[in-house]
């Protein structure tokens, strides 16, 4: 039986705001792999950069930071605010307000906040915290 909390290497997901498992893709929904593989993901991104912009090792380790501060906010508006369905056909907690071709029950969030506005919302907060450190 496949175990709905543990991601690809068997490791448990957890929501962000209260540290209780949860299933895997969860919006919210944490664990030690995602974030290290944000982590990674950040120094790819980052890495790429240097090829246009001269980047002091201070300043390539505090974008690091700021893309792990990025997930953690996305994952924190993603439990309190972006919107989660209950199928009503197979029970599955989804992202969308249609699945099994019917119409889901909102359960969680709000109607207006999908996946899209959450990542906005957090590059718009982290972009808004990092102004407001260098003002
Ligand atoms: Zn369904």
């Amino acid at each position: 039986m496949v175990d709905r909390n543990r991601n690809l290497f068997g490791k448990k997901t957890y929501l962000i705001t209260i540290l209780r498992e949860t299933a895997k893709g969860v919006s919210g929904g944490v664990s030690f792999i995602g974030t290290f593989g944000g982590i990674i993901g950040s120094i790819l991104v980052i890495s790429s950069a240097i090829i246009f912009v001269d980047l002091s090792a201070q300043k390539f380790l505090l974008l690091i930071l700021a893309g792990l501060i990025g997930n953690i906010i996305d994952s924190i508006l993603g439990v309190l605010i972006q919107a989660q369905y209950k199928c009503t056909e197979c029970n599955t907690i989804v992202e969308l307000n249609n699945h099994c071709n019917l119409k889901t029950n909102l359960v969680r969030g709000f109607e207006l906040i999908n996946n899209d506005i959450v990542n906005f919302l957090s590059v718009l907060i982290l972009c808004s915290l990092y102004y407001i450190s260098i003002v």
